[in-house]
């Protein structure tokens, strides 16, 4: 796997051996974008941050939070060392006065790999790891600087955005933990901008992170995994959107928006026939109601309505027209959210109901 490559301290100093300047046309003739979900071009992060007047800092965004996603854990489990250098390169590249690890609270356990990684480099006066409380929304960008800050971790308003004021009002940039892992390693000779790492569960044998080159077919990748019975659905993961399994679908971003779902962060849970999609969806449902901060109405609100709903339907007692209300509230979550949380909230309803409305319309008396 390329992602495992050590650099063992060689990126650094061939980026060293060039001029901070020289580093971020690297980073952006390469064609890197960020491996959370948003796809942004890292080169251009980086050069509006340097550009911003003001203390630099750097935030390795390491709260991996979605369900169905764990491509970031593998990485910090197995090499470490590499992120820490990929995060040291941006460092200089900023001139960033210091690094923040922002790891999931539920990661607790792998403080260790970083800090073993972070001893390694000689980093510790660089970088320092910041243990989350355990919430999703602290994955946003703008969450993140608010939780680092001692404050309750809830989204800011954009603009003005980090590259501009982020931390402490200080120009800041923030990175997914496989974007800075593919910053070391693009000093390397055969890195590939296409190569990316898709998680894998559900209902599948083998489940687990596999590299593989975007434009693969579904058919292809899910092999991998080994699926189990008769596959009905793919979903993208929470905010990913659900379709209908179709072998020969190539997984890209143009492809995978055409169909209304996105490809995000490349997670992937397999659906079976077995499976009921309208539980799938409460499922999905009930955890953003759970993680929902509660600073704006429709997403607080509209997913809890959303939930009622969903009981409604799954006991039966539901009728056509609160199959429409469902679709109405989840068009206006995506529309009137304040954050990405709220907005792609409900991508998997609107994509459920899209595809597989019989399943919903079969429940209701
Ligand atoms: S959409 Fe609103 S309530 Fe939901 S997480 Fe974002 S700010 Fe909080």
């Amino acid at each position: 796997m390329i992602v495992l490559k050590k650099t063992f301290g060689n990126s650094l100093k061939k980026a060293k051996s060039m001029s901070p300047k020289k580093v971020i046309e690297k980073i952006k003739n390469s064609g890197l974008t960020g491996r959370g979900g948003a796809g942004f071009p890292t080169g251009l992060k980086w050069e509006f941050t340097r550009k911003a007047s003001g203390e630099k800092y750097l935030i390795c965004n390491a709260d991996e939070g979605e369900p169905g996603t764990f491509k970031d854990k593998f990485i910090i489990q197995k090499n470490p060392e590499t992120l820490v250098e990929g995060i040291l390169i941006g460092c200089y590249a900023l001139s960033a006065k210091k690094a923040y690890i922002y790891l999931r609270g539920e990661y607790f356990y792998l403080k260790k790999y970083l800090q073993r990684a972070i001893a390694k480099l000689k980093a510790e006066k660089k970088i320092k790891i910041i243990s989350g409380a355990g919430a999703y929304i602290c994955g946003e960008e703008t969450s993140i600087m608010n939780s680092i800050e001692g404050s309750r971790g809830i989204p800011r308003h954009k603009p003005p955005y980090p590259a501009q004021k982020g931390l402490w009002q200080n120009p800041t940039c923030i990175n997914n933990v496989e974007t800075l892992t593919n910053v070391a390693l693009l000093f390397n000779k055969n890195w590939n901008k296409n190569y990316r790492l898709f998680s894998i569960s559900g209902n599948v044998a083998n489940p687990g992170v596999f590299e593989e080159k975007l434009g693969i077919t579904m058919d292809k990748l899910i092999k991998k995994a080994k699926p189990k019975g008769k596959i009905k659905a793919i979903s993208f993961g929470a905010a990913g959107g659900i379709i209908p399994w179709n072998k020969s679908i190539i997984l890209n971003k143009e492809r995978i928006g055409k169909t209304g779902a996105t490809l995000g962060s490349c997670t992937i849970i397999v659906i079976s026939e077995k499976h009921c999609i309208v539980n799938f969806c409460k499922n999905i449902t009930e955890f953003f109601v759970h993680e929902s901060c509660g600073k704006c109405t429709p997403c607080r609100e509209g997913n809890y309505r959303l939930v009622q709903l969903l009981n409604k339907i799954t006991d039966g007692r539901a009728s056509k027209a609160d199959i429409r209300l469902l679709e109405d509230i989840s068009y206006f979550i995506r529309d009137a959210s304040f954050c990405a949380l709220g907005q792609s909230s409900t991508t998997h309803l609107i994509t459920a109901l899209k595809y597989f409305k019989k399943e919903f319309q079969r429940k209701c008396r």
